[in-house]
């Protein structure tokens, strides 16, 4: 079986298959959208955009450049997920190094699954008296919040099947696909 093939309305990855989900300018729309509201939530607050890595790092190059207004950028790296389940545990794996006391954060996340993630990063966040926390998801699967997380901006809300593309991957592979692509039913 092939490794790659290249996107079209079908991906596959690995031993799995993915059918398109949302095109690339499906995408590029709902991005603008958000960088807009973002726009008009934030007007001379300069925010700092904190991108939790790897996976949210396509979205947040996107919606920094949506934002029309003076802000900064910060990575964090967080991990709950193996292969396409979650393992239940949120390790920090690389930090922070920006002083985030007093300052507007908005939080820029891939996808909300359990709200796991979210939910233990906001602890963290809290705990260095931010001046403000606005959270952004660029996919929320409803049915799969477990965790209480209050998201203020979500792109799209999907079904709770695993999607890939935009950022996202499965077992490293599909983060350089423009569209989102879901598992195909079997
Ligand atoms: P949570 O902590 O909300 O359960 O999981 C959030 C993290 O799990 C996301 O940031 C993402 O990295 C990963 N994740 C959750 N659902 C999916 C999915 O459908 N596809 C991929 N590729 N990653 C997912
Ligand atoms: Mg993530």
């Amino acid at each position: 079986m092939e490794t790659y093939t290249s996107p079209s309305d079908h991906v596959q990855l690995h031993d799995l298959l993915f059918v398109a989900l949302f095109s690339e300018k499906d995408v590029r729309e709902r991005v603008q959208e958000l960088g807009q509201a973002i726009t008009q939530q934030y007007q001379d607050k300069q925010p700092l955009f904190i991108s939790i890595l790897s996976g949210a790092f396509v979205f947040a190059a996107d919606l920094m450049r949506a934002f029309d207004g003076a802000c900064e950028v910060g990575f964090v790296k967080l991990a709950s997920y193996s292969g396409t389940t979650s393992t239940g545990e949120v390790k920090t794996v690389m930090g922070l190094e920006k002083e985030l006391r007093g300052r507007h954060i908005i939080v820029v996340e891939d996808i909300v699954d359990s709200g796991r993630t979210l939910h233990y990063f906001h602890e963290y966040l809290q705990a260095q008296e931010p001046a403000s926390i606005c959270t952004v998801a660029f996919l929320r699967k409803p049915e799969a919040v477990v965790f209480p997380v209050k998201v203020d901006h979500v792109g799209f809300d999907i079904e709770d099947r695993f999607v890939v593309g935009y950022g996202l991957d499965y077992d490293g592979l599909g983060r350089n696909l423009p569209g989102v692509y879901q598992l195909a039913e079997r």
